[in-house]
């Protein structure tokens, strides 16, 4: 062996014994005890312990359970002995726990100790509150507010504004659906839980404003089928094929990608267009709606390409929307927009937006109409662009 081999032994040991001196160390902490760990402090998040120092301990380990032989799952890392407190924070409100302690490199455990955190009073409780879509609607949720009678439930159109009650439950109803918002808006809900006692109410604290933006919600109407009479209505025809016939599996298709992407759709096309257009009107105006727009083709003479129609301003917005992602997802000429004044779906219609939407000739373009999933993805890609709505492929 070659001197500077030994030389580094020598070394390493030395070194080792250096460095495993708390190891070593450690065969007599191996049992030292912790007296018992005892309780000094709660409030309604946190329990503080404390414990006597125990000679020659390098630190202390603390663990928490929800039960006395639940599962101890370890809270704390002390790595000084002289530390003998120790505050655990981020706990539920009423609530039992369990702590047990050992010293650092101990096998022995303390016995368990039980800790309660405080309960919140009724009037310092906030109800956690969530919203989400719901059908055509918003549902505001919470969490029971221990003492309520019943909850309140507001809404505004800033976080900061002025917040309306829009609705108010029974303590057993958890929940509040709300339908009267307008489609794709943003609104700021909150919740208070209100107790009836003694003759007055009193209220919680209110929950921090919750953010939601409404479902956009939709009517695609599919164009014929019925008459105004009742009917059948076929519409133009070419061949065996008729406007009726080639339009629903497009409504289809278009209703089955503005669904996926979350829009709201009302449409005679789920009831394979049993609907005229007097009837599509009529329904679509009790509903609070974005648009409506209803799908057509042209005789066998028109000339081939799409041809949106449109009225007002807000219906050539939408008429450009859905002409651009047809065109984007189908290739088909465009004979352009076309204002009209004297169409009953685009003057009857409440919606703020209305499109007639003449997806090409008959004679010309069937055999892109028969290519109904990627012409229904296109105009579904138009109407989300429209609503400002991230289109889900
Ligand atoms: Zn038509």
């Amino acid at each position: 062996m070659k001197k500077r081999s030994v030389v580094s032994i020598v070394l390493f040991l030395c070194l080792g014994m250096f460095f495993v001196l708390p190891e070593t160390a450690s065969a007599a902490t191996k049992n030292l005890e912790m007296s018992q760990i005892s309780v000094t402090a709660a409030t309604t998040t946190s329990v503080s312990l404390s414990w006597k120092k125990v000679n020659g301990a390098y630190g202390y380990y603390i663990y928490r359970a929800s039960s006395k032989n639940g599962t101890y799952q370890k809270v704390a890392g002390l790595k000084k002995g002289k530390i003998v407190k120790y505050t655990d924070t981020g706990l539920s409100p009423s609530k039992t726990y369990y702590y047990k302690a050992r010293v650092r490199y101990s096998k022995k455990y303390c016995k368990p100790v039980k800790a309660a955190t405080k309960s919140v009073s009724f009037s310092d409780a906030k109800p956690a509150v969530t919203v989400a879509v719901y059908k055509s609607g918003s549902r505001v949720k919470w969490k029971a507010v221990s003492g309520a009678t019943s909850y309140r439930v507001y809404r505004a159109t800033s976080s900061g504004g002025s917040y309306s009650r829009i609705g108010t439950t029974s303590s057993s109803k958890l929940y509040y659906t709300d339908y009267s918002g307008t489609s794709g808006k943003t609104y700021y809900y909150k919740v208070r839980a209100a107790k009836w006692k003694s003759g007055k109410y009193t209220y919680s604290r209110y929950c921090s404003a919750v953010k939601f933006r409404t479902v956009s919600r939709v009517f695609v109407a599919c164009g014929h089928g019925t008459d105004i009479l009742g009917a059948w209505d076929s519409g133009c025809t070419y061949k065996s094929m008729s406007e009726a016939g080639l339009m629903l599996p497009i409504t289809k298709s278009m209703v089955k990608y503005l669904r996926a992407s979350g829009v709201y759709v009302y449409t005679d096309a789920d009831a394979n267009n049993n609907k005229n257009m007097l009837a599509c009107v009529k329904w679509a105006n009790k509903k609070r709606i974005s648009a409506y727009m209803s799908i057509h083709c042209d005789w066998r003479y028109a000339p081939t390409g799409t041809l949106p129609l449109y009225k007002s301003s807000a219906d050539k917005k939408l008429a450009q929307a859905l002409n651009k992602g047809v065109r984007s997802n189908v290739s088909i000429a465009t004979r352009g927009l076309s204002y009209r004044w004297d169409l009953y779906e685009l003057s009857a219609p409440k919606a703020p937006a209305a499109c007639i939407f003449e997806t090409g000739s008959i004679s010309k373009d069937y055999k892109k109409f028969k290519k109904h999933d990627a012409y229904g993805k296109g105009l579904a890609k138009g109407m989300c662009s429209y609503l400002g709505v991230k289109f889900a492929d």
